[in-house]
């Protein structure tokens, strides 16, 4: 993963990731599919533009703007990628985008949008800092979130080391699939708490619904439990037919009781994923749909 993380979203003012007011920066990049993702534009590293059907109104400004042909028109093919529906309907050629942004500046009716900005940890720590008086009044303070903010691990560090200076109070929610040794030689002593996500029990079955085994994620939240210095966090999205089943819950139970944590979260199951996906060019998982029973049965 590269050491210049690209941000997709800042969100400042947050009250749901963490204690008090809170600043949550949104990495892109992440080892898990999880079909149910609420953030695809997070999964991928790398600049993304994302179309919104709704707002465009089909008055062809992109096509001309774009350096690469990348958008097209055709009146008569119907395309997975097409930008809206019937005559006039535009094509995204998303292997020829290389997410210059031309497009996103020239379209008038905010139908575009760069998912994906490099900020450098100067820049990144100067914007982080402007809510400092929130952070300190609210018991607030910084949340890195993603994707997977812990593939960014000497960018996080540098940033870190700053904010610690300023005794900011830093959490990161992980997916849990990290590499362990990089993230406590250089990060673990910045970071306050840690909501740790805990999806799937069943191994072939996280393989399945993630596209990795859940081996490294196990091994980590023992590691952390067990050398526990941060506020320790476990959560689980109730995604139907797929997480929120007796099965995986009676097992995360079980497996939680002989572990030393703060508290064990369930996460509402968020479908907003699904249109996002489609204003990403993306399919939508079939996986999402299918109820694990049959099979694995
Ligand atoms: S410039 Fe914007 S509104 Fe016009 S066709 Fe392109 S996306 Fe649609
Ligand atoms: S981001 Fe650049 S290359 Fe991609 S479609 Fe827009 S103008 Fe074309």
């Amino acid at each position: 993963m590269s050491s210049i993380p690209l941000i997709f979203d800042l969100v400042r003012g947050s009250f749901v990731d963490g204690p008090g007011i809170r600043t949550t920066v949104f990495f892109k990049g992440c080892p898990l599919r999880c079909v149910w993702c609420h953030n695809p534009e997070s999964q991928i590293h790398r600049t993304e533009i994302a179309w919104y059907a709704d707002k465009c109104v089909k008055c062809n400004t992109c096509i001309r703007s774009c350096p690469e042909n990348a958008i097209s028109y055709n009146s008569e093919s119907l395309h997975p990628s097409l930008f809206g529906e019937g005559p006039g309907v535009r094509l995204f050629n998303r292997e020829k985008c290389t997410g210059c942004g031309k497009c996103v500046e020239a379209c008038s009716f905010n139908a575009l949008k760069q998912i994906g900005t490099v900020y450098s940890p100067e820049k990144l720590i100067e914007i982080l800092l402007r809510d400092k008086a929130f952070y300190e009044s609210s018991g607030g303070g910084i949340t890195f979130s993603g994707g997977e903010p812990l593939v960014h691990i000497p960018y996080l560090e540098k940033v870190c080391r700053e904010l610690k200076k300023q005794s900011i109070n830093i959490a990161v929610q992980t997916s849990g699939f990290f590499n362990y040794k990089l993230f406590e030689q250089l990060l673990k002593p910045y970071i306050d708490i840690i909501y740790f996500d805990l999806k799937v029990m069943n191994r072939k079955k996280h393989y399945f619904y993630t596209g990795q085994y859940n081996d490294l994620i196990l091994e980590n939240l023992y590691k952390l439990q067990s050398e526990k210095r941060q506020t320790l966090i476990v959560r689980t999205p109730m995604v139907p037919e797929i997480t929120a089943t007796e099965e995986n819950t009676e097992a995360i139970k079980l497996y939680l009781k002989r572990l030393h944590i703060d508290g064990y979260e369930m996460l509402a199951y968020n479908p907003s994923g699904i249109n996002k996906c489609l204003a990403l060019g993306r399919d939508i998982p079939e996986r999402h749909k299918l109820n694990v029973e049959t099979i694995f049965s």
